[in-house]
Formats: C-alpha cells, sequence, structure tokens
C-alpha cells in the first residue's frame, strides 16, 4: 500500500488564463464544505478494511488548498489523522497562493501538522503578475513568505514561470534574485506552456508570437536559473526542481520514484498496487458520488520506469532495471551514447545513467532518443 497521499483541492480566488487544471471559482464558498464532505467521505470509504502503510508524504495541491477555511482543513484532517498513521518525519505539504493566508491562517496550519509550504509566486514582476491574472502583487508574495517564516515554517518552496508573455531576460534574472533573497529552502521553476482551451492559447496561437519570448531567449533563462540555484546552494535535483540539501521534495521524489501513491478528490490521481486511476474531472459528479468514480488509465510500468528517474539528478539505474525488465537500455546505441557523453548531455556512473545540468533543458528530446 502506498506510503504518500494527493488530495486535490480544486478552488481558486482566480481563473488564471494559462491554466487548463480542473478549477472551480466559488467566490461564496458554498461548495467548499459539500466538498470536505464528499472527500472525508471518499477517503473513509476507500481505505476501510485496508491495512494502510505509515504515510511518509502528504500534499494538498489544487487548486488553491490555502483558500479554504481552517475549519474545514480541520475537518479533512482529523478524518486523514483517524484513518492513517504517520511517520515521525512525514512531510505534510500544502500548495498557497499569496493572498488567501493571513499569519493566523499560517499559525494554524502548523497546528494542523502541515511543516511544507508551496507557494505560488510565478514571477516578481508587478506587470507581469498582472498580465498573468493571479490575483495577488509582489508585496503579497513576499508577505506570505516572510509571515510563514515568522510562524516558524522552515520549508517553503516556492514556484516561478519563466517565458512569460513581455518577460525579459533581465525580469527573470531579478524574479530569481528575489526568491533567492527570501527564507526559502525550494524553488520549483517551469517554462510556460500555452495550453489548449485557455484564454491564452487565444491570444498567443503559436511559439512564433512575438510577445513570447523566443527559443534562445528561453534557453538563456533556464541557464540563468541553473547558474544562480547553484552558486545559492539550491542544488539542481531535477529538470525543474531546485533545493538546498535535505529539502528536496519527498513527495515528488516518490513520483520520480514511481512508487504508489493514494489519489483523492476530484480529477486526482493515484497509483495503488500497480493500477493507475483517475477520478472524475466533474466537481458537481463528485460532490454527488465521491465513490466509485474512479477511471482506469492504461500504465506502461517499463516506460515509466525509464522516463521518470531520467528527470532526477540521480539517474536511472541500468543494472535494476535489466533485472526487472530483461532490457540492457544501451545495446545498440553506441554510437548515439558516444556522441550524447561527447557533448556532455549525459553521464554514466556506477550503473547509473544520468542527464547532466546542461542535458537538463533538452530533457524531453535526449529521453526520446534513449527510449527503449
Ligand atoms: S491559481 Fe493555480 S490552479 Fe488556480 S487557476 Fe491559477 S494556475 Fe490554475
Amino acid at each position: 500500500m502506498p506510503n504518500s497521499i494527493y488530495i486535490h483541492i480544486p478552488f481558486c480566488k482566480t481563473h488564471c488564463p494559462y491554466c487548463n487544471f480542473t478549477v472551480k471559482l466559488d467566490h461564496t464558498g458554498k461548495l467548499f464544505k459539500p466538498y470536505i464532505q464528499a472527500l472525508c467521505q471518499e477517503i473513509n470509504n476507500r481505505t476501510l478494511n485496508q491495512d494502510n502503510n505509515l504515510i511518509d508524504t502528504l500534499y494538498l495541491g489544487g487548486g488553491t488548498p490555502s483558500i479554504l477555511p481552517i475549519e474545514l482543513l480541520q475537518e479533512l484532517f482529523e478524518t486523514l489523522y483517524s484513518v492513517f498513521k504517520f511517520s515521525s518525519g512525514a512531510e505534510i505539504t500544502i500548495e498557497c497562493n499569496p493572498g488567501t493566508a493571513d499569519e493566523h491562517k499560517l499559525k494554524d496550519f502548523k497546528k494542523l501538522g502541515i511543516n511544507r509550504l508551496s507557494i505560488g509566486v510565478q514571477t516578481f514582476d508587478d506587470q507581469l503578475l498582472q498580465k498573468l491574472a493571479r490575483g495577488h502583487n509582489v508585496k503579497q508574495a513576499k508577505d506570505i513568505i516572510l509571515n510563514a517564516k515568522k510562524q516558524g515554517f522552515n520549508n517553503i518552496s516556492l514556484d516561478l514561470i519563466y517565458g512569460l508573455p513581455n518577460q525579459t531576460i533581465q525580469s527573470w534574472t531579478e524574479s530569481i534574485k528575489q526568491a533567492l533573497e527570501l527564507p526559502i529552502q525550494h524553488i520549483s521553476c517551469y517554462g510556460l506552456t500555452i495550453e489548449e482551451n485557455t484564454p491564452f492559447a487565444k491570444i498567443y496561437t503559436n511559439s512564433q508570437n512575438p510577445l513570447l519570448p523566443p527559443e534562445e531567449s528561453l534557453e538563456k533563462m533556464y541557464s540563468i536559473l541553473q547558474d544562480l540555484c547553484s552558486e545559492n546552494g539550491f542544488e539542481q535535483y531535477e529538470v525543474s526542481n531546485f533545493a538546498q540539501k535535505g529539502f528536496e521534495s519527498k513527495h515528488n521524489l516518490n513520483y520520480w520514484k514511481n512508487t504508489d501513491f493514494w489519489g483523492f478528490g476530484v480529477s486526482a490521481h493515484e497509483f495503488v498496487n500497480g493500477k493507475r486511476k483517475a477520478n472524475t474531472q466533474n466537481l458537481e459528479d463528485y460532490i454527488k458520488n465521491p465513490l466509485n468514480n474512479q477511471e482506469l488509465l492504461e500504465t506502461n510500468p517499463a516506460l515509466e520506469d525509464f522516463m521518470l528517474p531520467l528527470r532526477t539528478s540521480l539517474g536511472l539505474n541500468l543494472k535494476d532495471y535489466e533485472i526487472k525488465y530483461k532490457i540492457n537500455l544501451l545495446a545498440g546505441k553506441d554510437d548515439l551514447i558516444r556522441d550524447l557523453l561527447k557533448q556532455n548531455l549525459i553521464k554514466l556512473e556506477n550503473n547509473y545513467l544520468k542527464i547532466t545540468p546542461k542535458g537538463f533543458l533538452l530533457s524531453t528530446e535526449i529521453i526520446g532518443r534513449l527510449m527503449p
């Protein structure tokens, strides 16, 4: 049984024009309570008569989980603590957006046992934040981080996005520098992708759009990020993630190791006993019937066990892979391996195949070329 739990909270203050997640704007909050009740029902029922493992990581993602009133989070945690036993050093993360958690709420998060915050800052440029319609400004972003520190949080991550419309190299560099001056231990950085059926898809119809930074700028932004993080003691441990030593996200590391995890809530995915499943994406349907609405997804363990570890700096254990799948990943690829090694895009170390920091920028292409 899994040692990790993911819980999806679908509510947000605004719907950011680039986001294609299952998100519900509920300014009155009238769906909050029914949703938490449905979630608790799902957790209770699906874990009934199970021999549950000790939980090492719990991740509340969304959406914006920090939007929920503390009483409802309490209700959810009471259910979780009654169903699962948590290990003493369990990592318990909540995603927060600036402007949704003041000092009191942050203090209450601590009381619930939450010990890690993942804060959606995205950029420290007010003009860009306005274009992203995030509903917060730079001051609010800094306030939540400083308040969290004041309340005793010492495991704080923030999200940044590069490749935003009108974003310059200078603005990006400034954002990273400002992030690194704050009391944080972890940074996740993603390049903007223009997702179908989003307002951004209508505006920025193709990647040649002059408002979007060109490919060369994106490469430059990524390498500036790598350099500044490394100079400031943030090690790159995955394509998009950087952390001070000991502050790597245990929850995400479990995903990349392709280990089991529970998933509860609307649109939540899970991987339990070798089966990958997804809950319905329809919030009303989920609230009405939080049970028996899971869909079985296809899995390809050999492919997942190949692709996921290669995203991390630890890399892929070739020997273990060969024992498990009877596939020698390097066989017949001499020229390709030599070429990638020569370009310093991969390295081979003690039976591990690793993509180098230089290679991370091209990780999708490299993984594609090395595919079994
Ligand atoms: S806050 Fe996050 S989840 Fe909510 S709409 Fe914006 S990007 Fe999507």
